[in-house]
This record gives structure tokens, C-alpha cells and sequence, in this order.
């Protein structure tokens, strides 16, 4: 075995292989940017080599900067994570070639997969179904609008270097063809340097299953069984599980049968992943998407049901050891979900968020996991992606885990950023997915997840009190701040007015001291109110006759308010303030355009004096690894355009200009 690896990446994943390789005495050195330095990979590992700066192509890509800091380290063995430098061939190769060992595949079993045109032309010839499409080496535009006509639409353009979901475009119907191919492609070339595409057959609802392939360099091929990834958010994993539900043994068979043949087509070694669809509720449909070559987000599920440390397996194969167990000594026992919680706002079109964590936490149990490159303090850095941490909650089946599951997400908190924490709560909360009624689409067809609902009347008078108490707090000198705010009013008896805006709303909650509680009203309800008990940021209330639990935290204006299973981002107005001037709706009020975050203008489709519709999209900014669509905040006409594609814009910058309708 070695005696110290590097690990050449960041967050969860660089820390989740540094847990392991200190469980088995190998010593670890970890990389990191400018933008790391206090990141928790950069302190968990024995060593830390700085590699550049915060952009990842001038840091986490640099492969040769990393092969030096390896050998400076005397590190034998280089684990590539997942994203980055993982499955680019060219660095596994370099890596060999400069005398270390590359934990996973060899270079040629990642060049096999690497693309996915080939790997579908070399998939077909082993054996293996296929998605119906076009996979040619003709790209031009006209070829491919004819190719994409032919295989009927809806079609999936798709980046044959893609990955994450990047790349990647539905498109509806021929007219839309064009437009499609050219932010494809635009986005493929930008992330993966290839602009390179396929066209597919595109499956409504399919399901996303995938099996865990492990082999060693003895000959050696097992499955781990399957995962199924069907819970997405534009084609991107949000919820996985293992097994897959609905799954036979006959089914389980043949896939795991075609997922061997995959791996021995391309003499793998390592931990692999094949990629299948699969079409309707019986899975008798399925073919190959891809194969990823590396170790993925959601492999902690397959650790769960079967009680291995696929990183271990990593480390025993790359250092020419053979498989820890054959088929016959795996078994899958019981069930395992893992939620993915990303730095995003889902309700605006998954916005990623960056900024300090005021707050993160998930329940602990003996089900539970969380597998995290950030603690309460940390900064989510725009030059990343925006995964925040993976919950991962077993059970004794499926039911029993969901049930624990959704406790878990309930229970779990971030504040700081905004997160899909509301999103995944509900999803698993959903009817539909508890009976296992899940595929693709699921999100889409379920919109009532997307949803900011404002905060219910527990949430408004926790944060009225919170405001209460603090004010009374901060004006005691010399007493304690309860018996301050016992005695203290302002005006005599007269209530006091606390003013929020919650998603461009004014929402105001007086609430009056009446001896040893308050009375609280909002909008017609008024209920007597009492602080149970306050510690540090989390309350207990009792409204009326029930008790609620809340966390608030505040930061500057921003108060972030967890009640129950919910979480909200709210805005303090303060006290007697007058009700806020509403935010201009769609109509032809006018306004600008402004960057929400920075990154790089990839496309302007707008001219001064084009007249524009609110909602009508302007611009599209790359920032996180996506391309995000930025749309008109009302009717008008464009005053000005201030920037042009391949701009880097900063955070708030105005962008275009609108005038008032003409
Ligand atoms: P990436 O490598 O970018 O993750 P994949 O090829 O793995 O791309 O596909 C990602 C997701 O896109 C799948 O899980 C599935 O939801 C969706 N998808 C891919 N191919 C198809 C298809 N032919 N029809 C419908 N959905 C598809």
C-alpha cells in the first residue's frame, strides 16, 4: 500500500478520500487555490501544496503543477476526485509517465469512454442497447438539423465531451433547432474546449439508473449493483437512492450483466460507473448513456446497502492488490438515499449562491451521513460548484429510509446562502415519491416544489420578538435585557410595528407587551405570544397554545428564519418604517439588467432600440459552470447595451439598460 497520496481536488470529495486514506494509515497531501486557503480540505489533509490561483484552469487543471507537487511531496499516488482532472486521459497518462500511480482507470479505458459518440459506436458493438441517434463525425449545422429531423423530435443535443449536465439541450421542435445547437455547442466549447456534438432520441420521463462497476488488474469485474438518479433538476442529479425501486432480479440481471460486458470491453480497472435510461414504469427498455470513469457524487448509497469503502477498493486496486471481495461475497442489504444541498435558489431558475455559511447542520444518527467540504463559516466561492454537502440516510427498505430521510432534510439548516433545502425536503416528502413514482421529469411535473411560499404566522412573530428582544437588549444598560424589555415600552401601550419584505412584499406584525407576554398580530390574526426559551440562534415560541421551534439568524438585514421543515430568507424593515416601495413588476416601468453574479457574458440578444417584453431573455451569463439566462424585469425599450460576449463582469453590474415602453 502507499504511504501518501495527493488528492487532487477540493470540497467533499477531497475530504471524503483524505477520511479513508488516514482510516488505512496512508498519508495525505491536498492542493488547493488562493480561493482555499482555509478551506476544509486545505486543513484536514497532512500536507497542503498551494497550486494557483482561484480559477480552476489556473489551479485544480494545472496537471503539471500537480504531478510536482506530488513528487516535492514524495507522494506515490495521485486520486483525481471526481470533476476536474478525472477523467482526462492526458493527465492519467502524465501522471503514470512521471512515476506515480493514477487511482483509476488506465488512460485508455478513460479515452474509450471519454467521448460519448464513441463509447455508444463501441457499446454497440459489444452487446450493449444504445439510445437511437446520431453520433457522426459531420457537424455541420445543416447535417445535424437534417440528422435531428429524421430521428423526430423532441431530441437531445448532447456535448459528446459533456458532463454534469452541461452541453446538453432538449429541443421541442425543428424551428428551435438552431438556436439549440448553437448554445451547445457555445457551452461544450467553453467548458470542455470541444465543441463537438451527438444527437439523441429525447425519452419523456425516463429513468436514470446506473450501475456500480469495480474491477482489478487481475482480471477481476464485480458489480455493486445499481443506483437510481431519476430525481433531477435539468438533467442534474438531486436525489439518489440504491437499489433502484421497482427493481426484479431478472431486470437487475440483465443490467448489471450489460454494465460487466461494458467494463470488459474497455479492460477497466477501478471503480466505473455505466450510465443507463430507462423507459417506463417495468425498465424492460433501457440502453447505455455513458460510462464515467471515476468515482461519483452519489457513491456513498452503494456504500451504505453494501457495507464497503469504495475508496478503500481504490486505494487496494491501484496499488495492484486484487478485489477485496468477489460477486458472490457482496451483498446489498437494505436501502440509502442521498440528497444533494447546493448553494442555489431553486424558485429563481436554481440562481447559485455564493457567501458566507452563517450556518450548515444536519441531524446526526446512526442512519445518517454527511459528507461536507464546508463548516458554519465558510465561504462558497463563485469559482466552484455550488455543492454544499451530501446527506446520505439509510434504512431497513425503502420505506424506513425515506422515513428517516425526511426527518433528516426537516431537520438539516443552512443559512448564509440561500439552498435547496425546501426543494429536497418536499421532493421527499412527495406522494408520489414515496411510492417510487419517480423518473426524470418528476420535478417538472411536480412545480408546486419550486415554490417560495411566504412565512406562516409562527414565522412572523418569531421574528417580530427576535427584533423585540434584541432592540430591548441593546437599549438596557445597566439591567438584564429581559427585565428590559418586560418593563420597557415605546409610546406607552401602543404596539410596535415590525416591517419585513418577504419576496417583494411588505408584511408587518405589531406586537404589544402585556405584562409577561406579548400579543402578536398579523395581517387579522392576533394570538398572545411567549419566548419558551432563546439559545444563541434558535427559539422556542409558544403562539396561542402550541409551541414552535425556530432558528433565526440575521445578517445585517437579512434575517434567514428556519420554522419546522421550512427555511426563509426575509428582509427587517425595522420598526415604524414605512412599507417599502413595492419592486416594479412586469410593465413599462424601465430599469436595467444587472449581473446577479460574476462571470462571462456569453451572449447578448438584444440591440438598443429592440422593444422587449418582461421576462424576455436578454442576455446569458456563464458563472458556476452554467450558462444562466438573464431576462427584462419589465417591457420597454433598450437604452443601452453596456457589455459584449466574453465580457467578465463583477457581481451587480448593469448590463442593459431598459427604457420605460415607448
Ligand atoms: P452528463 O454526462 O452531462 O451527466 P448524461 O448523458 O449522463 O449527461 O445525461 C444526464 C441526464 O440527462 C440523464 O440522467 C437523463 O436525465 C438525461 N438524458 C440523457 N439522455 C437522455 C435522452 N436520450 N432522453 C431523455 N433524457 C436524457
Amino acid at each position: 500500500m502507499f504511504t501518501k497520496i495527493l488528492i487532487a481536488n477540493r470540497g467533499e470529495i477531497a475530504c471524503r478520500v483524505i477520511r479513508t486514506a488516514r482510516a488505512m494509515g496512508v498519508k495525505t497531501v491536498a492542493i488547493y487555490s488562493d480561493a482555499d486557503r482555509h478551506a476544509r480540505h486545505t486543513q484536514l489533509a497532512d500536507e497542503a501544496i498551494h497550486i494557483g490561483p482561484a480559477p480552476a484552469r489556473e489551479s485544480y487543471l494545472k496537471g503539471e503543477r500537480i504531478i510536482a507537487a506530488a513528487k516535492s511531496a514524495g507522494a506515490q499516488a495521485i486520486h483525481p476526485g471526481y470533476g476536474f482532472l478525472s477523467e482526462n486521459a492526458a493527465f492519467a497518462k502524465a501522471v503514470t509517465e512521471a512515476g506515480l500511480v493514477f487511482i483509476g482507470p488506465p488512460a485508455k479505458s478513460i479515452e474509450a469512454m471519454g467521448a460519448k459518440d464513441a463509447a455508444k459506436v463501441l457499446m454497440r458493438k459489444a452487446g450493449v442497447p444504445v439510445v437511437p441517434g446520431y453520433e457522426g463525425k459531420a457537424q455541420d449545422a445543416a447535417t445535424l438539423q437534417r440528422q435531428a429531423d429524421k430521428i423526430g423530435y423532441p431530441i437531445l443535443i448532447k456535448a459528446v465531451m459533456g458532463g454534469g449536465g452541461r452541453g446538453m439541450r432538449k429541443v421541442d421542435k425543428d424551428a428551435d433547432f438552431a438556436e439549440s445547437l448553437e448554445s451547445a455547442q457555445r457551452e461544450a466549447q467553453s467548458a470542455f474546449g470541444d465543441s463537438t456534438v451527438l444527437i439523441e432520441k429525447y425519452l419523456t420521463r425516463p429513468r436514470h439508473i446506473e450501475v456500480q462497476v469495480f474491477a482489478d488488474g487481475h482480471g477481476n469485474v464485480v458489480h455493486l449493483f445499481e443506483r437510481d438518479c431519476s430525481l433531477q433538476r435539468r438533467h442534474q442529479k438531486v436525489i439518489e437512492e440504491a437499489p433502484a425501486p421497482g427493481m426484479t432480479e431478472a431486470m437487475r440481471k440483465r443490467m448489471t450483466d450489460a454494465a460487466i460486458a461494458a467494463a470488459r470491453a474497455i479492460d477497466y480497472v477501478s471503480a466505473g460507473t455505466v450510465e443507463f435510461i430507462a423507459e417506463g414504469d417495468n425498465l424492460d427498455n433501457f440502453y447505455f448513456m455513458e460510462m464515467n470513469t471515476r468515482l461519483q457524487v452519489e457513491h456513498p448509497v452503494t456504500e451504505m446497502v453494501t457495507g464497503l469503502d469504495l475508496v478503500e477498493w481504490q486505494l487496494c486496486v491501484a496499488a495492484g492488490e486484487r478485489l477485496p471481495k468477489l460477486q458472490d461475497e457482496i451483498a446489498l442489504c437494505g436501502h440509502a438515499f442521498e440528497a444533494r444541498i447546493c448553494a442555489e435558489d431553486p424558485a429563481r431558475d436554481y440562481r447559485p449562491e455564493t457567501g458566507r455559511l452563517l450556518q450548515f447542520s444536519v441531524p446526526e444518527g446512526p442512519f445518517i451521513r454527511l459528507d461536507s467540504g464546508f463548516g458554519q463559516g465558510d465561504e462558497i466561492s463563485v469559482h466552484y460548484d455550488s455543492l454544499i454537502g451530501k446527506l446520505i440516510v439509510g434504512g431497513a427498505d425503502r420505506d424506513d429510509a425515506l422515513a428517516r430521510l425526511r426527518a433528516a432534510l426537516g431537520r438539516s439548516h443552512v443559512a448564509g446562502i440561500a439552498s435547496n433545502l425546501n426543494l429536497l425536503t418536499r421532493a421527499a416528502g412527495e406522494l408520489d415519491f414515496g411510492t417510487g413514482h419517480i423518473d426524470t421529469g418528476f420535478i417538472a411535473a411536480h412545480p408546486a416544489l419550486l415554490r417560495h411560499t411566504a412565512p406562516d404566522f409562527p414565522g412572523w412573530a418569531c421574528l417580530a420578538l427576535a427584533e423585540q428582544l434584541d432592540l430591548a437588549a441593546a437599549r438596557a444598560t445597566d439591567a438584564s435585557p429581559w427585565a428590559a424589555t418586560d418593563n420597557w415600552r415605546l409610546g406607552g401601550l401602543a404596539p410596535l410595528v415590525w416591517h419585513f419584505e418577504y419576496d417583494g412584499v411588505d408584511h408587518a406584525v405589531s406586537l404589544l407587551a402585556q405584562g409577561d407576554h406579548w400579543l402578536v398580530s398579523w395581517r387579522d390574526e392576533a394570538l398572545p405570544l411567549r419566548l419558551v426559551e432563546r439559545r444563541a440562534d434558535s427559539f422556542t415560541i409558544e403562539l396561542g397554545d402550541r409551541q414552535y421551534h425556530a432558528h433565526l439568524h440575521a445578517d445585517g438585514a437579512t434575517r434567514w428564519l428556519k420554522v419546522g421543515p421550512t427555511r426563509w430568507r426575509v428582509r427587517a424593515l425595522g420598526a415604524f418604517g414605512r412599507p417599502p416601495e413595492r419592486r416594479d413588476q412586469a410593465g413599462g416601468h424601465g430599469g436595467s439588467v444587472s449581473a446577479p453574479m460574476p462571470g462571462r457574458i456569453v451572449s447578448v440578444q438584444a440591440a438598443i432600440g429592440d422593444m422587449v417584453v418582461a421576462g424576455q431573455i436578454l442576455l446569458r451569463l456563464e458563472a458556476m459552470k452554467m450558462e444562466h439566462n438573464l431576462v427584462a424585469g419589465s417591457a420597454g425599450k433598450i437604452a443601452a447595451v453596456l457589455v459584449a460576449p466574453g465580457d467578465q463582469v463583477v457581481e451587480g453590474a448593469e448590463l442593459i439598460r431598459i427604457e420605460a415602453g415607448a
